[in-house]
Parts: structure tokens; C-alpha cells; sequence
């Protein structure tokens, strides 16, 4: 038995299992890693790729995560909000062209109050009851996640980004605290979200020992949803000389989640795409089944600057669509106008 039908039977491995697994060199078995991972992936969803469309609709942010580009401390990035008519217009953009989920996405911002978060969430429900609101703004109170959800949100996004605390406290200021951070997200599961948590590949810091207890919270946690995507500095922050991670061991990251959580949305992340051109392609191959394209205006995608866009922003969103669809179609994939829920596996008979 190799180490991939051990991850395979055991759903996981050892600490020292993992980080072989990471670095592997023998041909052979990253081939079946990667194999492996597509089957199950192709098993759960077929051919049938989610798309989510994100709407990245404030980069106000007053905490001050080492990493992100839209930290406070960041004088030079010029701040937006949307008005709620052009987060509408994104939403009807976005449907006419398929989307049935719309992620809202923003820094940790004061001003969305419960109640004006709410007036946005059942908004985009009356226009679009069809479709599923997935919410990522970071830590709230247990109550304001569930007046949140009251209002009609159906999902939440909260990475861990990293499961070890020494390495949380290299990436965050001293008062953030990775024990919170899981509250937050046992919190949104006992209120009924579907809950997506992850980690950055490759950030400051990073020991391949975290990457096995990244695994191994994730267990745990058992998420609807996993998004991992490599770290990638960004310009005005204390990491800018920091390397970015890497495509290949973030592609192993996935076959790897893939093989553990046979029935997760695992998005083949923005960062990706950022790394490499046919980033996202190679994401779905290594067993990811979810897209986010943006469905933010131009003019707003380059304020909302987490990392440096490489190569600038994704052009518009008809382009960006065309060029997924046609790498997708080239393995015979294609895009799904659906909500794509989370569907737990059936729990095995005793
Ligand atoms: N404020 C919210 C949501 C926006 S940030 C929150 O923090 O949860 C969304 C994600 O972007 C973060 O979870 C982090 O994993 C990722 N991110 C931030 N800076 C990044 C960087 N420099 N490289 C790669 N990913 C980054
Ligand atoms: Fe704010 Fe999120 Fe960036 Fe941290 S990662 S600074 S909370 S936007």
C-alpha cells in the first residue's frame, strides 16, 4: 500500500507521510496523486464545473493581516465601497450569464453594519431567491453571523490560514488569535452555513510540518468548502520581498484535499490564475471543481489589491469567461449554470 491508497482508505496520514507526499520526486506516484485526486473529483461532480461569481465590494479594512494588501496600514491604496445599485448590477450581470452564487467579498469593514448587510443580502434574495449568497468578510460575532444568515445567507468563507499558532502569529498583529478564528468558524457551522475555510501555500514562514496540520484541522472542521491558493506578496506590505508559494506543491495541496474531502467545493483559486496563465486549468485537473470569476467592475478589481495582479487584472469578465470556457472545453470540461450546493457524502451504514 503506497501513500496514496493509505490517504485514500484512512482519509489521512502521518506528519512525516504528508510532507513526503508534498516533496515527492518519484514520478510515479505524484502521477497518481494527481490521477487519483480527478477521479474522485470526476466520481462526485463529472465533467461539471461550479462557477461563483465574486463581487469584491469594499476594500476597507481595519485589521492588519502582515500578508494582505488591503491591510490599515496600507496608506497607499486608494479605499472604495460599492453602492449597493452597482453590487445589484454586478448580481444581473452575473445571472444573465449563468451565475448562481454570488460571493460578496471585502475587508473587515465597520461600515457594514448588521442591518446594512442584511438590506444587502435580502435585496440580491428578492431579485435572485434562485440563487445562493456565499459572504466572506472575515470575523463577526456569533449573533451577527446568524442575523446574517436569517437575512438569507447560505454560505461563509473564513480561511484559517494557517493551523499552527506560532506561524499565525508571524503572519497576523500579536492580539489575532488562531483559537478565535476557529470559534468563528465552528460558530457559522452550528448556525447552519455552508462554511468554507483554507489556508495560503508557500506564505512567510510556512514549515511543511503546517501544511500536515493544516490537513489535519480541515478534517476535523469537515468544510463544505475548501479554498487554498499560494501566497503572493503584495508591493505595500511587510512580505514584499517574500517569494511567492508555488503552482506545484499548491496543486499537490489540492489533489491531496481532493482524496481526503471527495465531495467538497474546492475553487481552483484567483491566485492561481495569477501564478500561472493556465493556473486555474491545472487546479481542476489536480481535482478542484470550482471557478470564481469576478464579476467586479474593472475599475474596482484594481483597488482590490490582497496581492499584486501579476498580470494585471482579468480583463473583462465576457473575455475572462471565453478563455476559461475554451481550456476547460480542451479536457472536456464545461461550466454549470447552478447553485452547486454541498452535498455530504451518505454516511456509511453500520
Ligand atoms: N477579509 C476577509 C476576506 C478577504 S481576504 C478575510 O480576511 O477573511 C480573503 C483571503 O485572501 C484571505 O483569507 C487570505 O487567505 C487571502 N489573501 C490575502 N492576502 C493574500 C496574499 N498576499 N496572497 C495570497 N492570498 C492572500
Ligand atoms: Fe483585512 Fe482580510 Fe486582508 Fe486581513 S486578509 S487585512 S482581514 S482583507
Amino acid at each position: 500500500m503506497d501513500l496514496i491508497d493509505k490517504l485514500q482508505t484512512e482519509g489521512i496520514l502521518t506528519e512525516d507521510e504528508f510532507c513526503r507526499l508534498l516533496w515527492t520526486e518519484d514520478a510515479a506516484l505524484r502521477a497518481k496523486l494527481f490521477m487519483t485526486a480527478q477521479q474522485i473529483a470526476l466520481a462526485s461532480f463529472g465533467k461539471q464545473i461550479y462557477i461563483r461569481g465574486l463581487i469584491e465590494f469594499t476594500n476597507y479594512c481595519w485589521r492588519d493581516c502582515f500578508y494582505c494588501g488591503l491591510r490599515c496600514a496600507n496608506k497607499k491604496l486608494e479605499r472604495y465601497r460599492m453602492p449597493n445599485e452597482v453590487i445589484l448590477d454586478c448580481c444581473k450581470t452575473g445571472y444573465n450569464m449563468g451565475f448562481r452564487t454570488f460571493v460578496l467579498q471585502g475587508g473587515e469593514d465597520r461600515y457594514y453594519t448588521d442591518e446594512v448587510m442584511c438590506g444587502i443580502i435580502r435585496a440580491i434574495k428578492h431579485l435572485y431567491p434562485d440563487c445562493a449568497i456565499t459572504l466572506s468578510l472575515g470575523e463577526r460575532s456569533l449573533r451577527s453571523y446568524k442575523e446574517l444568515f436569517a437575512a438569507g445567507a447560505d454560505r461563509y468563507l473564513l480561511r484559517h490560514e494557517t493551523a499552527d499558532s506560532l506561524h499565525y502569529s508571524r503572519l497576523h498583529p500579536p492580539s489575532y488569535s488562531l483559537a478565535v478564528r476557529k470559534d468563528c468558524l465552528y460558530d457559522l457551522q452550528s448556525i447552519g452555513y455552508q462554511v468554507g475555510s483554507g489556508f495560503m501555500v508557500g506564505s512567510p514562514y510556512q514549515l511543511t510540518e503546517y501544511l500536515s496540520k493544516d490537513f489535519e484541522f480541515l478534517r476535523k472542521l469537515h468544510p463544505a468548502m475548501i479554498g487554498i491558493g499560494p501566497f503572493i506578496p503584495n508591493k505595500d506590505t511587510p512580505f514584499r520581498h517574500q517569494k511567492a508559494g508555488s503552482l506545484e506543491l499548491t496543486l499537490r495541496c489540492i489533489a491531496i484535499l481532493r482524496i481526503m474531502f471527495p465531495h467538497a467545493n474546492i475553487p481552483s483559486t484567483t491566485a492561481l490564475g495569477t501564478l500561472h496563465p493556465e493556473g486555474r486549468l491545472h487546479g481542476i485537473l489536480a481535482g478542484a471543481n470550482v471557478l470564481m470569476p469576478n464579476l467586479s467592475p474593472i475599475e474596482v478589481q484594481q483597488h482590490y489589491t490582497l496581492y499584486d495582479r501579476i498580470g494585471g487584472v482579468d480583463g473583462s469578465l465576457a473575455e475572462n469567461m471565453e478563455l476559461l470556457g475554451n481550456q476547460l472545453a480542451a479536457h472536456g470540461y464545461a461550466m454549470v449554470v447552478d447553485r452547486g450546493d454541498y452535498v455530504p457524502e451518505p454516511k456509511k451504514e453500520l
